[in-house]
């Protein structure tokens, strides 16, 4: 029996691995480096299309937790991301060609996995098919995902942060800086006045955008560009990714009026994005107004940031708790095509399609995993969240069922509720 696995992305090449591990052959299709989508850029699996970061890597934050859950079912995807990872305080970050040329190696050596590298454009419902093309799947792909599915169909875009060279930032005038001097120095900080702010800030509002799709207006709150955010405010930015609070200036001993954080992008630390700086800007406008920033006057970009597509399907609708298809069996989705929102959640979800399907054709009863587990919430907000007012979701406390019990602190309250997860999938027989 062969499973097709449809995009060697993050959620596709766990869900390879996984059924692979359990005997499965899978041919796993990628349709790079023939044809690149508008974010990718590197020629190996599993790429990461904007931060480097995975977020949180404590168990009290619910990414955190997740991540544990993962690491305990034999996930792909962090076992790559612990053995790359770069100094990123509290975080899970990685140098991104080590992660991704570590995982592609990884699959490339898996005995079960034949890797496939065409652009898919038709879904066969008569092969045991997991369909991971993530949100930037390919139009002609797209259009056969909404025939098979009917008119049940959404998109929208969001937008990525551009990346500079270490080298080309003013160390004369940034500076390595921990919040309240807590932890490692690792991000490097650009200190403004407020009258450099405020050159800044008319700058940025007044910039010219690329020309926008249709959906735009559907932005992603949580990877809202940053000219959209300032456009709600003068002083929305300085509550968000320009809150200087904590990060004293040691050139003027005085704390900064705002302040523009850059965070490590590779593991020989020669490049830095910047926090926060999702944009749509067009290209010149985004030299034009970053290099307004104190620091990066002289900066190098190496890459712009750029809105695309963000393409997910109504899952509650179309899918049950194993991402598996209502509308036939043999067929299950994963990824952010199905509403998951973030890295780890899509590699998630193309663990538990993996698992299932493998449980699935060895005729076994599939694991539903319980939504006290941030894996298993993240499986049930997808496949039974309301219709009409679905949206795609990070994990989050809010979506884990809560304790029998009252406890006021939320650290000490998430700590407890990771803790019964954590318990709940060590006993679970898999
Ligand atoms: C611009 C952008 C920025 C993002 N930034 C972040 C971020 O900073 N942090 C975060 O946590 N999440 C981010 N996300 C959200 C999400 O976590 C990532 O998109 C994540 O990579 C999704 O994983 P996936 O496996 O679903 O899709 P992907 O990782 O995109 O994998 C899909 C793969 O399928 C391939 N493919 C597509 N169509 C076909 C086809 N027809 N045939 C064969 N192969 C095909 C693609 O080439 C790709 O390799 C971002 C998303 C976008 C669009």
């Amino acid at each position: 029996m062969t499973v097709n696995v449809i995009g060697g992305g993050l959620s596709g090449c766990e869900a390879a691995w996984q059924l692979a591990n359990r005997g499965i052959d899978v041919n796993l299709y990628e349709m790079k480096p023939s044809s690149y989508s508008p974010a990718h850029h590197l020629e190996y699996l599993a790429e990461l299309v904007c931060s480097n970061s995975l977020r949180s890597n404590q168990i009290e934050n619910a990414v955190g937790l997740l991540k544990e859950e993962m690491r305990m079912l034999g996930s792909l995807i962090m076992q790559c991301a612990d053995q790359t990872q770069v100094p990123a305080g509290g975080a899970l970050a990685v140098d991104r060609v080590g992660f991704s040329k570590l995982v592609t190696e990884k699959i490339n050596n898996h005995p079960h996995i034949n890797v496939v590298n065409e652009e898919v454009i038709h879904i066969d419902e008569n092969s045991y098919t997991i369909v991971a093309t993530g949100p930037l799947t390919s139009g002609a792909l797209y259009d056969e995902i909404k025939n098979f599915f009917g008119s049940s169909y959404l998109h929208f875009f969001d937008a990525a942060a551009p990346i500079v060279t270490t080298e080309s930032i003013d160390m004369n005038v940034a500076y390595k800086a921990a919040r309240y001097g807590k932890g490692d120095a690792d991000y490097i900080n650009c200190p403004m006045t407020e009258e450099e702010y405020n050159v800044f800030y008319e700058n940025l509002i007044n910039a010219e955008c690329a020309v926008l799709h249709d959906g735009e207006e559907n932005v992603f709150e949580g990877c809202m560009p940053v000219e959209t955010m300032a456009k709600r405010g003068r002083e929305t930015l300085l509550y968000g990714p320009l809150k200087p609070v904590g990060l004293e200036n040691p050139y003027t001993n005085e704390l900064p009026y705002a302040v523009v954080q850059l965070r490590q992008d590779n593991k020989d630390a020669t490049l830095y994005n910047i926090v926060g700086f999702q944009t749509h800007l067009k290209f010149g406008e985004q030299k034009r107004v970053f290099s307004l920033i104190p620091g990066l006057n002289n900066a190098e970009f190496v890459r712009y940031g750029v809105m695309h597509r963000n393409t997910f399907i109504n899952s509650p609708d179309l899918l049950n708790n194993h991402y598996q298809t209502r509308k036939n069996e043999k067929i299950f989705f994963a990824g952010q095509i199905t509403g998951v929102e973030g890295y780890v959640e899509s590699a998630s979800s193309g663990l538990v399609a993996g698992i299932n399907m493998a449980e699935f054709l060895n005729g076994k009863e599939m694991t539903s995993f319980p939504p006290e587990t941030a894996i298993g919430a993240l499986s049930h907000y997808i496949s039974s969240g309301s219709v009409g007012s679905f949206q795609p979701m990070n994990v989050t406390f809010g979506i884990i069922s809560s304790l029998n019990q009252k406890v006021r602190k939320k650290r000490e309250k998430n700590l407890l509720i990771a803790q019964r997860s954590i318990e709940i999938l060590k006993n679970m027989e898999l």
